[in-house]
């Protein structure tokens, strides 16, 4: 087992791998920009090390400070969080090259599945169903033209390097169809220095299902259920829960034995997220992301199964803890993501908490770095905390959340709070039933 883990990240994540450090026993290393040093994961880690100024590219990207940073403590891992350096496989190699464990799939692993064209290619060779798409990038207008016609409109336009919704156009007719390749292929530029687009069939009433899964070294590998995240502004998740709603039992067990067939032919190693996009009974791969995830918590709530400690054990070469005829799914579990921005209109609302109350009581977890006093910088996204809550039938969850959503008190700046609040009251979101663009008409029609 590892001595010392560096985590290189901020915010939530960084404390909420801070966690399971400790509880295994491991000392901690935090690194942080010079806008962090008051942060709460710098205050609550064994070490840490001011890697750089407050742009992310001179501090959390800025990989020979991180190399650094670990050769200075003795550190003999990395945790890389969600974000920043998680899928960069580069990051991942440099770190093995300084015999630094990095904390998650192979180095091959995390340039496949990064590049979207690659990794539909991957998939479906592993047998997982994918969206009807070009099947590679678009070189020229004609050829798009053909594929877009042949599919039939709408198309999505996808960036093949896409990453938090970026690099997505929709055309809803061929007149549409050069004006979203440009637009995505300059927002992908722009974005991820790489503007390779290809084409997808755009699907009209989906929702977004993606599978948990977890290999180790050995070969073996599970899945942990599913999660339901559909419900997206601008293609980012607000709010995910687990189970799905819209699964039954014997389609749980389908898409989920695929899945973990597929890991096992893939020897993929360490935590996974298969993403899907459901729609009348099929499923569609979109994406695999090889780390961690934000709303890893639900599936924990519902399976006990503490992932950060897992990825943590099969990184240091443990076989996977559990079987998957010992995985229980136990209740619902719903997340809530508390942005620092207008409940409206999204606009960014850093600034100082002048007081911060968590709420509390059974089946509720905060995982969050915000206190009163903090002053969140610019410079990050906007996510400062998550609210997550548990109870044995997605009804009792539902009350639960109102409940919680009505004690959590975070003044000074403007959250996502009250959005939580008002779509609690909506029948559908009561009933379970919407699809990937039901908030974005649920915002322009209130
Ligand atoms: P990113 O990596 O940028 O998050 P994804 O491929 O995971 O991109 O897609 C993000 C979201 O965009 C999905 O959850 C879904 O809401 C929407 N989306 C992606 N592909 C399609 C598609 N083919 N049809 C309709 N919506 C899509």
């Amino acid at each position: 087992m590892f001595d010392k883990i560096l985590i290189a990240n901020r915010g939530e994540i960084a404390l909420r791998v801070e966690r399971a450090c400790k509880e295994l026993g491991i000392a901690t290393v935090a690194v942080h920009s010079t806008a962090d040093a008051d942060a709460m994961h710098v205050r609550l880690a064994d070490e840490s090390v001011c890697i750089g100024a407050p742009p992310a590219k001179d501090s959390y990207l800025n990989i020979p400070a991180i190399v650094a940073a670990c050769e200075i403590t003795g550190a003999d891992a990395v945790h890389p969080g969600y974000g920043f350096l998680a899928e960069n496989a580069r990051f991942a190699e440099i770190l093995e090259e300084h015999d630094i464990t990095f904390i998650g799939p192979t180095a091959e692993h995390v340039r496949v599945m990064g590049d979207k064209i690659e990794a539909k290619r991957t998939a479906r060779a592993l047998g997982i169903p994918v969206v009807p798409g070009s099947d590679g990038p678009i070189d020229d207008m004609k050829e798009a033209r053909s594929i877009a016609r042949d599919m039939g409109y709408p198309v999505l336009v996808k960036a093949a390097a896409g990453g938090g919704g970026r690099g997505m156009k929709v055309a809803h007719a061929e007149s549409e169809l050069e004006p979203a390749i440009m637009s995505a292929r300059n927002e992908a530029r722009a974005a991820f220095g790489d503007d390779t687009v290809y084409l997808e069939k755009y699907l009209g009433r989906p929702r977004h299902i993606e599978v948990q899964v977890i290999g180790d070294v050995l070969g073996n590998a599970i899945h942990l259920g599913e999660r339901d995240c559909s419900l997206q502004r601008r293609h980012q998740k607000l709010w995910e829960e687990a189970l799905s709603p819209a699964l039954n039992e014997s389609e749980r067990a389908r898409i989920g034995e695929t899945v973990a067939e597929a890991m096992r032919k893939l020897h993929y190693r360490g935590v996974g997220t298969v993403e899907f996009l459901y729609e009348d009974g099929e499923f569609y791969f979109i994406e695999m992301n090889t780390r961690l995830q934000v709303e890893h918590t639900i599936t924990e709530m519902i399976t006990g199964i503490d992932l950060v400690i897992e990825q943590i054990r099969i990184a240091a070469g443990a076989p996977l803890s559990i079987r998957q005829e010992d995985v229980r799914f136990n209740g619902h579990a719903i997340e809530c993501r508390i942005n620092a921005e207008n409940p409206k209109t999204f606009r960014p609302s850093p600034g100082t908490i002048t007081h911060f109350h968590p709420p509390g009581g059974l089946g509720v977890r905060v995982d969050s770095g915000a206190y009163a006093g903090y002053t969140i910088p610019p410079y990050y996204d906007s996510l400062i905390g998550k609210l997550i809550v548990h109870a044995r039938t997605r009804n009792e969850c539902l009350m639960r959340l109102k409940r919680a959503l009505g004690e959590f008190v975070v003044d000074g700046i403007e959250t996502t709070i009250p959005l939580f609040t008002a779509l609690i009251a909506e029948p559908e979101i009561v009933d379970g039933n919407y699809d990937i663009h039901w908030l974005e008409k649920h915002l322009a029609n209130p």
